[in-house]
């Protein structure tokens, strides 16, 4: 099996209470069976404490009962007594490899660093060129298995999709419409059609206002977030994106591609994880607009790791993203073509 990792990967350290937004917020802690195992044996009131508040939660998984949004093990220096109590190696899975992603596709696995986490989200920005360039494309990475075809097929629109997105001499929203642009013809494809010239012709450039409401129905943790969304919103069609937030952009982009568009040897749908990116650009780069006339109340790099915890980690936030993208004719490409160009023209 080949292991493909970011260049920064095996620098990144946890900054532990030193981090701005603990993974030990907001979120409910997946215990998993072999870590509760232990933890059925673990004697004293840590040992108590650790079996009163593990519970099943709505989707059938133990989780630690969380109290006002945060993990009841967090303590006031924002350390964690479970670490400090019985050690490291007893963390569960989830706490022990978070931001660290594993992705398995059978031939390689592909390891990542979520951007929901500011450290890592740091080691990313701070990035000058393309730190993924070993994962390569179709020629480096011979698969065996049955998906040969379409895996081959899949890495190669990738790279160019990545490509288009390192197009420095365009603005982003235009390294974007053209990514778009792309994979709707690779979509085609997919779907046994004939590619065609797409055409805007006639189609108006609507105000991103839907995008918006469709944001801030979702299910948001954080009343900081809600707070910003909503103050975006009320402004989004006045707000520029600006140059040098596509410059920082580029880096959750490329994460967000190699991330998600291999979803596709299982859904078929290479649009989804292109759509969701453009989503992201244009809620965080108007959101970043206003910030910058606020003298930054949230930095920007809080902008973009946050937009990763609220949306992009909520699987319910995700599948309502996806099902507005099947049934709501304003996320198809030619619109939101239009409306990139227009974005791209006044960067
Ligand atoms: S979010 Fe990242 S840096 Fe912060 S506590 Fe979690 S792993 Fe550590």
């Amino acid at each position: 099996m080949r292991h493909i990792y970011p260049t920064f990967y095996h620098e990144f350290r946890c900054i532990a209470n030193r981090c701005e937004d603990s993974c030990c917020k907001d979120w409910d802690i997946d215990v998993d069976s072999e870590t509760e195992k232990f933890y059925q044996t673990v004697e004293g009131a840590l040992g108590d404490k650790i079996r009163s508040l593990t519970i099943t939660d709505e989707y059938g998984e133990r989780v630690f009962r969380s109290g006002n949004g945060r993990c009841p093990f967090w303590n006031d220096d924002m350390l964690c007594d479970i670490y400090i109590g019985i050690g490291e190696e007893h963390l569960s899975h989830t706490c022990a490899n978070f931001p660290r992603v594993h992705i398995d596709y059978g031939d390689f696995q592909e390891h990542l660093l979520s951007f929901a986490c500011p450290e890592a989200a740091r080691f990313m920005l701070r990035e000058e060129g393309n730190p993924y360039r070993d994962f390569g494309g179709s020629e480096e990475l011979e698969t065996t298995d049955e998906n040969e075809d379409f895996m081959s097929f899949l890495l190669k629109a990738r790279e160019r999709s990545v490509a288009f997105l390192l197009n420095r001499d365009e603005p982003f929203a235009y390294r974007l419409a053209d990514c778009l642009e792309f994979n709707a013809q690779v979509q085609a494809l997919l779907n046994g059609e004939e590619p065609q010239p797409l055409s805007t012709d006639g189609v108006k450039a609507g105000s991103p206002d839907f995008i918006f409401d469709l944001h801030r129905q979702f299910e948001i943790m954080s009343d900081r977030w809600r707070q910003a969304l909503d103050e975006t919103a009320g402004q989004a069609d006045s707000l520029a994106i600006s140059k040098n937030f596509g410059a920082d952009y580029e880096k959750f982009a490329l994460y967000y591609l190699y991330r998600y568009y291999l979803e596709a040897i299982h859904s078929g749908d290479v649009l989804y994880s292109v759509k969701r990116i453009i989503c992201a650009y244009l809620v965080t780069g108007k959101m970043d607009a206003l910030f910058a006339s606020q003298g930054y109340p949230l930095p920007r790099m809080r902008i973009l790791q946050r937009y990763s915890k609220e949306v992009e980690h909520s699987y319910e936030n995700t599948e309502q993203l996806n099902a507005a993208f099947d049934a709501d004719r304003r996320f198809d490409t030619a619109p939101l073509l239009v409306m990139l160009e227009q974005m791209g023209a006044m960067e």
